[in-house]
């Protein structure tokens, strides 16, 4: 191994992990390693062949647009290292962790009109898995306490049976794992897998449409656990029904249980959430600004938290105290944006910030000079106007709603870092002023 090759692929993959979801990166692109370069040629180390037709026929262009700008001559080619059993796939199926993050408690999970049957019912599962409201199924918008209530229910029925095999996964994870799991011949060891869990909560179901082979193992576990006694539980954007592309027969197998949705939260309730919060720092926020955060952001309890968290954090960071007055200059950005923005208003900011084309962002490029900032107009489009997912998709060439949404979970995974925070707060400073 040449350090020279070990870095350049680093670099790379950097590049490769801010354009894929991570379970795709940690799949497929963390086994491998650059191992030398020799006659203009990379040569990078792959746990065996699937590695490399999988890596060729998906991310070849992607690679190669990274690879440009490092080094435009070279080539690169892919090695297969042994096969040994600790490779990365086989690492995932033995796995034990259930996915649950404490944090998500029904403790700290206030209820109100818009959730309070969702709340209970999740609750009602808890107590007692696999006996009353089979298959549960969850539904409502982003940021309104989904994956919150699934975990919640796993959290629970950890902390009462501490035996019990519960297990999260995201669909588009259970979906890179069963593809991987073709790929390398272990689907029965897939299978079995699931097939073991006690409770199955499955987060953000939407992800099935129009993907038949997905939806095909979705079925077959589905009715496994469900002939067993045991306790799914689902959430989704949209109910059941709303869901374009689903097999009749999965549609009916959801709504065989209690389908409950959860709507946006009502001002008092998102009063209640804020005070919980702020209970929970050492800052002391007056009633005045939490009822003004509490008018300015309705729809969405992420936003909310959001905004919450950039004011504890002036008051920490500065020593300033919270003032309406404060408070209103700090959120300036994020409330009146969400006035005047349109479609549009975003695109021209976007476009003219990173200095490239407006036709570039509605294209399928897939350079990462183009890709970020699509990926940015994108993710303020979801934020910043009421559209749906399939209208940001028209507005960006006819793009499906998955990828939307890939696009803006992208950026979601970026926001905890500085640069791009900032990047951010300066394009939202062209849109308020466009
Ligand atoms: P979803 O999965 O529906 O998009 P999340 O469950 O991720 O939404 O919720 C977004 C954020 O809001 C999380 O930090 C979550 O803890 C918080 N949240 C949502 N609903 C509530 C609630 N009723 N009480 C307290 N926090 C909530
Ligand atoms: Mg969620």
């Amino acid at each position: 191994m040449t350090p020279d090759a070990e870095k350049l692929w680093l670099k790379i993959l950097e590049g490769v992990k801010t354009q894929v979801p991570l379970q795709i990166y940690t799949t497929w692109f963390e086994p491998t390693i650059g191992e030398s370069i020799a006659q203009n040629t990379l040569w990078v180390k792959v746990p065996n062949r699937f590695f490399v037709d999988w890596i060729e026929e998906h991310y070849h262009s992607m690679i190669y647009d990274i690879l440009k700008i490092e080094d435009d001559k070279l080539k690169i080619r892919y090695k297969l290292a042994e096969q040994t059993k600790e490779t990365s796939s086989t690492k995932i199926y033995d796995t034990d962790a259930s996915h649950l993050q404490t944090r998500y408690t029904f403790n700290n999970f206030i209820t109100g009109a818009s959730n309070k049957f969702a709340q209970a019912a999740a609750m009602a599962v808890a107590s007692a898995p696999g006996k009353q409201y089979n298959p549960l199924f969850l539904y409502g918008n982003v940021g309104l306490g989904k994956t919150h209530l699934l975990q919640a229910i796993g959290n629970y029925i950890k902390e009462h049976s501490a035996d019990a095999k519960v297990y999260y996964i995201e669909c588009e994870s259970f979906m890179n794992e069963m593809v991987d799991a073709i790929q390398n011949n272990r689907i029965m060891q897939f299978k079995n897998k699931y097939r073991k869990k006690d409770v199955l909560l499955i987060d953000d179901i939407q992800f099935l449409e129009g993907k038949e082979g997905l939806q095909e193992e979705i079925f077959h576990t589905f009715n496994f656990l469900y002939d067993a006694g045991k306790q799914i539980a689902l959430s989704s954007d949209r109910p059941p029904q709303g869901l374009a592309n689903l097999e009749e027969r999965l549609v009916s197998r959801f709504q065989g249980g209690l389908v409950c949705d959860i709507q946006s939260p009502n001002i008092e309730m998102r009063v209640a959430i804020l005070k919980k919060k702020i209970a929970t720092s050492k800052s002391k926020v007056p009633d005045e600004v939490i009822n003004y955060i509490a008018e300015q952001f309705s729809s969405n309890i992420r936003e909310l938290e959001g905004a919450l968290v950039k004011i504890l954090a002036l008051s920490t960071f500065t020593n300033e105290t919270i003032n309406l007055n404060t408070t209103k200059e700090l959120l300036k950005d994020m409330v009146t944006v969400k006035k005047i923005i349109t479609i549009d208003v975003i695109k021209r900011a976007v476009a003219s910030y990173y200095n490239i084309s407006l036709a570039s962002l509605k294209s399928n490029r897939r350079m990462q000079s183009i890709v970020k900032p699509r990926n940015i107009a994108i993710y303020l489009a979801r934020e910043y106007t009421h559209l749906s997912l399939v209208d940001i998709g028209e507005a960006f060439g006819g793009k499906n709603h998955a990828t939307i949404l890939h696009s803006y979970n992208q950026i979601v995974k970026l926001l905890n870092k500085e640069e791009e925070k900032k990047e951010l707060s300066n394009i939202l400073k062209l849109i308020t002023t466009d």
